[in-house]
C-alpha cells in the first residue's frame, strides 16, 4: 500500500465486509436523531464521564458500528447518563437516548443468543 505518511488507527476504522449493522438499524429507527450526527465531537469534549475515566462517547459509536458488543458493554457502564452531551450537540442528536437505547439492544440481543 502507497505510504502517505499517516496511518489510520484501528479503533477509527469500520470493516464494512465483517461489520454487522443490524442492531444499527434498529438504533436509527429508536433514536432518528442518530443519523445527524457529524461526528464533530462536542459531545465527547463536554463528557462529565470522561473528566474522570477514559470513557469516550466516539469510541461507543465505533464499537457498536463494529459489532463489539462485549467490550461496548464494559464502555456503556461509564457513562453517567447526565445528558450534558445531549444539550451541547449542534445537530440535536439525542446522545444520552442513544446510549441508553445502546444498552437495551445489547442486552436483548445478550438474551436472543442464549
Ligand atoms: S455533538 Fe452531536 S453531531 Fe457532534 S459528534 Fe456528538 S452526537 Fe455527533
Ligand atoms: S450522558 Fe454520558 S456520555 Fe453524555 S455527557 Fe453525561 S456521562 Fe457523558
Amino acid at each position: 500500500m502507497k505510504d502517505f505518511g499517516y496511518s489510520i488507527s484501528k479503533g477509527r476504522t469500520l470493516n464494512y465486509d465483517n461489520s454487522d449493522f443490524s442492531l444499527k438499524k434498529t438504533l436509527e429507527h429508536d433514536v432518528v436523531s442518530y443519523c445527524r450526527c457529524i461526528g464533530c465531537g462536542a459531545c465527547a469534549s463536554t463528557c462529565s464521564a470522561a473528566k474522570f475515566t477514559d470513557f469516550s462517547i466516539f469510541k461507543c459509536n465505533m464499537l457498536f458500528r463494529n459489532a463489539k458488543y462485549d467490550e461496548l458493554e464494559q464502555e456503556l457502564s461509564k457513562c453517567m447518563l447526565c445528558g450534558k452531551c445531549t444539550l451541547v450537540c449542534p445537530r440535536g442528536v439525542n446522545t444520552r437516548g442513544m446510549i441508553l437505547e445502546m444498552r437495551n439492544l445489547i442486552e436483548k440481543n445478550k438474551n436472543n443468543n442464549e
